[in-house]
């Protein structure tokens, strides 16, 4: 039996370790132990924050074999690079792998994977939504495995179940005659009737090692799964039999369990009846193989018990409670799970391959129907399928990592918010004429997040009509028709907003008679710069000029209309102290102030659950929108109960779709998942990581002259020279191409258009920020 078993681990030192990190692999980093029983692994932090594994392998183990589990992670990436799996990192020269000697002669095997962040399924209870998550990503790992095959896939390995007959020589090791006779009579009965059935069985390269050790969680959602060491060609339903035999282990109730992790698999991949029927046989044969297999190893390696005996007794009681059970009993609740469709987050994708002729005659078609000038992101545009978290899955599967959209903020179809929505479209949908609770709930809640006076919503159903309103609020509290906006400012769509959206005019448009603009208080590359002390209060003294501009063409202000991050200006923060000092001189002109939060609010900022919080000010009117309703229409403007009543004294307002229960539905819904995943301060944590990963690729790339932001809303500005600021325009157009090649879509901002705009879903972690820095990494190096 497998000679890695016999050969002694390799036993380099920490300092050793981190030596081979630096030397063959470029990384700078400290060393830490980690366990492992064959091999001996290290997880490195390397001085730029970036974390690695560095895997020195058994010097038994084949070559042959860590080249399949290498070209299998690399395979994987590309089919889907969603996927939570370690990613394979090359020396500089490119090689897959490093030979090195150990003070013994003996030579070694390093290799150096990504680390991949998540909690062990080891410490995290079982609940049926992880169950299921936990079938449905062992049944994607295979998704991602199957076009994929390699001449070592059909090797010796220990844990292969269709090698478990082998054990039956070693089952002397088990002390207990009782336990010994069971495990004897679950080998001879997987011999005699399991394996010939076995054999007539779908089967390709499988992970095999789905356990609750190599299973990464983040609350109820699997994100990842670690250790390729047992890899390898065998029927697919052998992948199940692994997280089945020990999650059901000291589960109150683990037929229920199985039941679970076997409906969320056959959510991704179907299972077949012949599949189904075997599953208790391979589960109880693999907790006999390992009873037999720990009281096996613990003879030759005392020194490792802690680790080789973990679970053993309960393994072995388990395999008791089987037989009571018997496999019929499993096979129907296994057969009665499959039957009721369940949702899984990581859920099957269908390939309906698009080929160029396909996706032009879209193009086409969208063209003729949906009017030529309509903007289609991208060079090489993306057909979209399918949402998941950060997500976006093309036609073809391909997983793209969205870190764009900032409206389905809690992430694409979150199934809090698609439950909630449904659930209500089924029930009842109204307008505003009529009671229902969940309007006012949602006002109440909503408000409660604001300051002051700022306690009456009215609901729209987009952030255009939401600015309307507020324009339309703001003249009739103040009785003047002035408006003011940034330079490049943009608000929406409707004809009054539009004269308040210079971003959007063709080329020598001018501003209408009623609209006067400042420039933005960019400290980057505008007039005043971040480190004069007088920058605020330069920028807002526009503000008077801007007033009196007005004023020469006979208007006063009604209102200041300002986004909370200047997104169109080139997500621009602005200076502290210049909203406050703004909205003083505005108002001391008898304008109201107005902020746009449709992009910054709802947590995005980090910092703030609003925009205008970062800038201590209470404004008079505020618009919301985009994330609202995670993709629902619907905005609002909350405002003073004297604001709403100077514009009801003119007219009536009613809108037909906004506020009503639907859209409600999915407010609530959204507000929920915000405090319940914590995404605000998530996106304080891993925007400022992300952050600081750019502003280090900044020392390699001298395109990078600005990282600036707020949470997960970062802009990257690229110069061509960090002295002249001459904008990188074509460069930043081919990088945002390029990475959309490489599954990162992001956006191109700003006056020069030579602004990245990063703002993923704010359930992007830091495993997608290294996704990101790394795809942008070699995005920026090809230019
Ligand atoms: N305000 C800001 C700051 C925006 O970014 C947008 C949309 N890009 C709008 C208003 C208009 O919102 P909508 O497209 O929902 O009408």
């Amino acid at each position: 039996m497998s000679s890695t078993l016999q050969a002694k681990a390799p036993a380099f030192s920490i300092k050793e370790a981190a030596g081979i990190a630096q030397r063959a692999f470029g990384i700078q980093a400290s060393a830490h132990p980690l366990d492992s029983e064959r091999d001996q692994n290290f997880r490195l932090r390397a001085q730029d924050g970036s974390e690695w594994v560095l895997k020195i392998a058994n010097p038994a183990e084949e070559p042959a074999i860590l080249d399949m589990q290498t070209q299998a992670m690399l395979h994987m990436a590309r089919v889907d690079p969603g996927l939570g799996i370690p990613r394979v990192k090359t020396t500089p020269d490119g090689a897959l792998f490093h030979e090195v000697e150990g003070n013994d002669g003996r030579r070694f095997i390093a290799r150096v994977l990504s680390y991949v962040r998540g909690e062990s399924l080891v410490d995290a209870p079982l609940s049926p939504a992880l169950g299921r998550d936990v079938g449905a990503m062992t049944a994607r790992l295979a998704r991602a495995l199957r076009g994929f095959f390699h001449p070592a896939a059909r090797h010796e390995l220990l844990w292969d179940l269709t090698q478990a007959p082998g054990l039956r020589e070693r089952t002397h090791h088990i002390a207990d005659p009782k336990r010994r006779r069971a495990v004897d009579d679950v080998l001879d009965h997987f011999d005699a009737e399991v394996l010939p059935q076995l054999r007539q069985l779908r089967a390709q390269i499988i992970h095999n090692d789905v356990s609750k050790m190599n299973t990464l969680v983040d609350g109820n959602r699997v994100i990842g799964v670690i250790d390729f060491g047992d890899l390898i060609h065998a029927p697919l339903i052998c992948d199940l039999a692994v997280p089945i035999s020990e999650l059901i282990r000291e589960h109150p109730d683990p037929i229920a369990a199985a039941a679970e992790i076997t409906a969320g698999y056959h959510a991704v991949t179907a299972l077949e009846d012949d599949e189904l029927r075997l599953v208790f046989d391979l589960v109880s044969t693999r907790c006999a193989m390992y009873v037999t297999i720990a009281n096996w190893r613990v003879c030759d390696h005392p020194e490792n018990t802690a680790y080789i005996l973990y679970g053993i007794q309960e393994t072995g009681a388990q395999l008791d409670q089987m037989r009571e059970w018997g496999a019929a009993r499993m096979y129907t609740a296994l057969r009665r799970a499959c039957a009721t469709p369940v949702s899984v987050a990581v859920s099957d994708f269908t390939r309906t391959p698009s080929d160029e002729a396909d996706l032009q005659s879209l193009i086409e078609r969208r063209r003729q129907r949906l009017g030529p000038e309509l903007e289609l992101s991208y060079e090489n545009p993306v057909h979209v399928v399918r949402g998941e978290g950060v997500w976006l899955i093309d036609d073809t599967g391909r997983s793209l990592l969205d870190a764009y959209n900032n409206v389905p903020s809690v992430g694409h179809c979150h199934p809090t918010v698609v439950q909630a929505v449904a659930r209500q479209a089924a029930t009842l949908n109204t307008n505003t004429r009529y009671i229902y609770k969940s309007i006012l709930e949602y006002a109440d809640r909503l408000t409660a997040t604001m300051p002051g006076d700022l306690s009456v919503c009215m609901f729209v159903c987009s952030g255009s009509e939401a600015n309307d309103l507020a324009w339309r609020l703001a003249k009739a509290h103040t009785g003047n028709a002035g408006g003011i906006v940034m330079e490049d400012a943009y608000h929406g769509t409707t004809d009054a907003v539009y004269e308040l959206s210079p971003a959007e005019f063709g080329a020598g448009r001018p501003l209408a008679e009623h609209v006067a603009t400042v420039p933005a208080p960019d400290g980057y590359r505008g007039k005043f710069r971040r480190n004069d002390p007088q920058c605020a209060d330069h920028y807002a003294a526009y503000l008077d000029d801007a007033i009196a501009s007005l004023d020469a063409r006979g208007f006063a202000p009604a209102m200041f209309l300002l986004d909370m991050i200047l997104s169109t200006s080139g997500v621009i923060v602005s200076p502290p102290g210049y909203v406050a000092a703004a909205f003083e001189k505005v108002r001391a002109a008898g304008g109201l102030c107005v902020t746009d939060e449709v992009q910054s609010g709802f947590g995005r900022t980090g910092d703030h659950f609003w925009g205008f919080e970062a800038h201590d000010v209470v404004p008079d009117i505020v618009t919301l929108g985009k994330p609202i309703g995670n993709g629902i229409s619907m905005a609002a403007v909350v405002t003073t109960p004297a604001i709403v009543a100077s514009l009801m004294k003119e007219c009536e307002f009613f809108s037909t779709t906004g506020g009503n229960p639907v859209s409600c539905a999915a407010g609530l819904a959204v507000l929920d998942v915000l405090a319940e995943e914590g995404l605000q301060s998530r996106a304080a944590r891993v925007g400022a990581k992300l952050r600081s990963q750019i502003e280090k690729l900044a020392k390699q790339h001298s395109l990078i002259g600005d990282v600036r932001g707020a949470g997960l809303f970062i802009g990257v500005e690229l110069v061509r020279d960090r002295s002249t600021l001459e904008p990188a325009a074509q460069e930043t157009r081919a990088i945002v191409n390029r990475m959309r090649d490489l599954g990162v879509l992001i956006g191109r901002e700003g006056r020069h258009g030579n602004v990245l705009k990063i703002r993923p879903p704010l359930v992007f972690d830091e495993n997608h920020a290294q996704q990101l820095t790394d795809a942008l990494d070699q995005a920026l190096g090809e230019i």
